[in-house]
């Protein structure tokens, strides 16, 4: 069924991670670093009596903290990385600078990227080669300012711990490329199990937590990562500003939780596409003019995007994916920086890290992946499986 295909792994072992990091953050042998998707903030009150879509990034970040974590730092920040790097890959597939066919799909969820090599290896120049913010945050994390310091201080590389609403996100951290730069991926569910464990109070945590600087900082364009259209809406305002179409901010169009596919047009660039569940990408790629028609198509495989992951807290609220929506559109429209480009910490690291700018040698490197052909789901499964043996020893 759908499920199987939107997370080939997550939905066969939902396998929990969490007590193997409360035995690090217990024995305090490792300094930890740990990221926090932005479908997270939305969500996880839900487990603690908050109203769903009640945002609580702050009372996360002090919860995170209570936990024993060293260093907390926010995925929304390599979400604008990841625009970065993504919007202006598409200019330049445009402009014929780069291989890759155009319209571009995004990457950055691995159940579509799973459904691709399995069934679909003829839309792999399709895929845009930009790792997904999970991934890039892992790599900024192992090799980056703050494990530079660690490694002065103690001599010791950093365990780190990202903190997603999907399971198939621990599949996406053993991918070949990836592996080695994320210690533990743990779901929304199994951080409110944590909490819990410890007896934290979460609900009377003040919300006034803020993320470690630096891979703290974040802009509004980040925050809509967690809902279907997005990350497309996240990249035309970068996009759109690069090629001096003007100061337009929202694009509402491809906003919404509905299944299905969203479209719209902008004058100057073309037709985008917003997908929402696989069946939705089939039914698009089943006309024929798909390859004409659109720019670039985001698909995220669950149903409103990832704030309707696997790894979410379970509702029947049935208004729930509309309530976290509200949420995180609400953090967007109240953000003080709505353009990724705009991001200061991620200006800062391209100069320090980058050689000033996306798409260079170093960020290819570090900020950019591969895809194959897979042969089936037990083949990831398999994969799967054997990383974590071998990290688990
Ligand atoms: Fe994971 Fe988001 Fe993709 Fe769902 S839509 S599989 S939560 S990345």
């Amino acid at each position: 069924g759908q499920c199987t295909l939107r997370c080939p792994v997550g939905a066969l072992i939902e396998r929990p991670d969490w007590h193997r990091v409360l035995d690090v953050l217990d024995s305090r042998r490792k300094v930890t670093i740990v990221q926090t998707a932005p479908a997270t903030r939305v969500a996880i009150g839900e487990e603690f009596g908050f109203e769903p879509g009640t945002v609580s990034t702050g009372r996360l970040v002090n919860a995170l903290r209570m936990l024993g974590f060293d260093h907390v730092t926010d995925t929304n920040f390599s979400a604008d990385l990841t625009i970065m790097e993504e919007a202006n890959e598409l200019l330049e597939r445009v402009s014929g600078k780069r291989e890759g066919k155009l319209p571009m799909f995004t990457s950055c969820c691995p159940g579509w990227i799973n459904y691709v090599e399995i069934n679909r290896p003829d839309l792999i120049p399709h895929l845009s080669t930009t790792k997904s913010p999970q991934q890039m945050h892992g790599a900024i994390s192992r090799y980056g300012p703050i494990a530079k310091k660690i490694a002065e201080e103690t001599k010791e590389e950093p365990y780190i711990v990202s903190i997603m609403p999907c399971t198939a996100k621990k599949d996406e951290s053993v991918r070949p490329g990836n592996r080695g730069d994320i210690d533990a991926v743990l779901t929304t569910r199994e951080l409110a199990k944590m909490i819990r464990h410890r007896k934290i109070p979460f609900a009377s945590l003040p919300n006034d937590g803020v993320f470690d600087s630096p891979m703290g900082e974040s802009t509004g364009a980040a925050a809509i990562f967690g809902a279907s259209g997005g990350v497309l809406e996240a990249a035309l305002r970068t996009a759109a500003d690069a090629l001096g179409l003007g100061g337009t901010v929202e694009y509402k169009g491809v906003r919404g939780v509905d299944r299905g596919v969203k479209v719209i047009t902008i004058k100057g660039l073309g037709s985008v596409a917003a997908v929402s569940s696989i069946g939705s990408a089939i039914e698009l790629l089943s006309d024929d003019d798909w390859k004409e028609k659109y720019l670039m198509i985001e698909v995220m495989t669950c149903p409103g995007g990832c704030l309707g992951g696997g790894g979410e807290p379970k509702s029947d609220d049935p208004d729930i994916l509309q309530k976290r929506m509200r949420g995180i559109y609400h953090i967007d429209s109240t953000s003080a920086i709505r353009k990724s480009h705009e991001n200061k910490e991620v200006q800062k690291l391209y100069d320090d890290m980058f050689d000033g700018k996306p798409l260079s040698h170093a960020s290819e490197r570090m900020l950019h992946t591969t895809y194959a052909p897979r042969g089936s789901e037990r083949e990831i499964l398999g994969r799967f499986l054997s990383a974590v043996d071998q990290r688990d020893g």
